[in-house]
């Protein structure tokens, strides 16, 4: 009986009938965009997509639609890892893929919903093989997160592109990266970086004093690259050479950089005063003083910060040895060293984000945004770290002290 009863329903029927079902009306009491704050917001997704956004008393929601009520809690973007070399024991350039999975959703539980896995300097044909196994990472999750296909997308952190940490670096300002795998800059050695990763590379952090830096620079803006200068010993001329050349941006700000000083002002000086370039500090407590976080921020304001982590493998893991890359690190009371010196972090966004309130007495609606809508705009992901119409329902659900409730990603709930 109730199979021919199902089969009296014409096929146009049954299409109207599941689209309808497939709108989910997501309220709450408040709403970040993150730019601005949206007081009993509603928020419908369809499709992985968000089509509409206003406040109760202005968006209609349909008798069909699925209402979720958020309660309390604040709708914010999910958050965009632009720096992350790991978590949970997983390491993103290493060959046995099988731990992307778990990786992925942790990074979810902790409110990320896209990243850009980053490589650090290692051989080259180590380095080509990791970009082939990342590019169908970046493939695979874009097909999965298309169209209608409702089985494997959604519910998992989605990588965007790749950030190659080197291995165009300043052997003076390498941190842990092996100096036999330092390369100088070559537009040949980006040729065949960018052939490995099937063209997905969404960010280079360089220094930009290197000889042939500034053609590599170039050429990789003009492809669409963020350019970030990083792992520099600049001074504030061959700084400049590069943002003319390109650059945009710079990569965990203070560390890895020739420091500061008043009449040599150098890289950090740049990067603290150009209002056109963005920035991004691992606000940990541990790579920067958290006194210099708030200088941070204080200097490149809500529209130029970024946030990151630059996790490692050993991220929501234990103490003990842990895999960067091609070295081995090691972990203790929340330092992640190599030699004695720091290799990465252990730090998660959400983390990030209340510490930057902590040390820079900032609210939430501003620490978010250095956390979504600024990474996205650096990595030129458009549909993500914004809710809008049109963008992809990536999100939050947040306490007022920027602790994560509830993740949603392409419109799925993260278990
Ligand atoms: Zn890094």
């Amino acid at each position: 009986m109730i199979q021919s009863d199902a089969s009296a329903l014409s096929q146009e029927d049954t299409a109207s009938l599941s689209q309808k079902m497939s709108v989910i009306a997501y309220t709450s009491r408040m709403l970040y965009t993150p730019v601005e704050a949206l007081d009993r917001p509603v928020l419908l997704v369809e499709d992985g997509a968000i089509v509409k956004l206003g406040t109760r008393g202005n968006v209609e929601v349909s008798s069909q639609a699925e209402v979720r009520d958020f309660g309390d809690g604040i709708l914010a973007p999910g958050f965009v890892d632009i720096h992350i070399h790991g978590s949970a024991g997983y390491d993103v350039m290493q060959a046995d893929a099988s731990g992307r999975r778990g990786f992925e959703q942790f990074l979810a539980r902790h409110g990320v919903t896209s990243y850009c896995p980053t490589t650090i300097a290692a051989p080259l044909d180590v380095t080509e093989r990791a970009l082939a196994r990342l590019a169908d990472a970046i493939e695979g999750a874009a097909r999965e997160n298309s169209g209608h296909d409702n089985t494997g997308g959604g519910g998992r952190a989605q990588p965007l592109g790749v950030h190659l940490e080197g291995p165009f670096l300043s052997h003076a300002q390498r941190g842990a990266h092996r100096p036999e795998d330092l390369i100088s800059s070559s537009g040949k050695i980006f040729e065949r970086l960018w052939q490995a990763a099937r063209g997905h590379v969404r960010i280079l952090t360089i220094a930009p004093e290197l000889d042939g830096a500034l053609e590599v620079i170039a050429e990789a803006a003009k492809r669409g690259v963020c350019v970030s200068l990083g792992h520099s010993n600049a001074d504030l001329e061959s700084t400049r050479r590069g943002v003319a050349a390109g650059a945009r941006h710079a990569t965990h700000t203070f560390n890895a950089m020739r420091p500061l000083r008043h009449r040599d002002p150098g890289i950090v000086g740049e990067v603290l005063t150009n209002p056109s370039l963005t920035a991004d500090v691992i606000a940990d407590g541990v790579h920067v003083d958290p006194t210099v976080v708030k200088l941070f921020l204080n200097a490149k304001g809500a529209e130029n910060a970024v946030l990151i982590t630059d996790a490692t493998s050993a991220t929501g893991m234990p103490n003990g040895k842990y895999q960067l890359g091609t070295l081995e690190v090691e972990v203790k009371d929340e330092k992640v060293q190599r030699d004695g010196k720091l290799a990465g972090s252990v730090l998660t966004m959400d983390r990030a984000v209340r510490n930057a309130m902590d040390f820079a007495g900032w609210d939430l609606l501003r620490a978010v945004r250095i956390a979504t809508a600024n990474p996205a705009r650096v990595a030129g992901a458009q549909n993500k770290g914004v809710l809008k119409p049109g963008a992809d329902a990536d999100f939050v659900m947040l306490s007022a002290s920027g602790e994560v409730r509830a993740t949603v990603i392409k419109g799925k709930l993260v278990e």
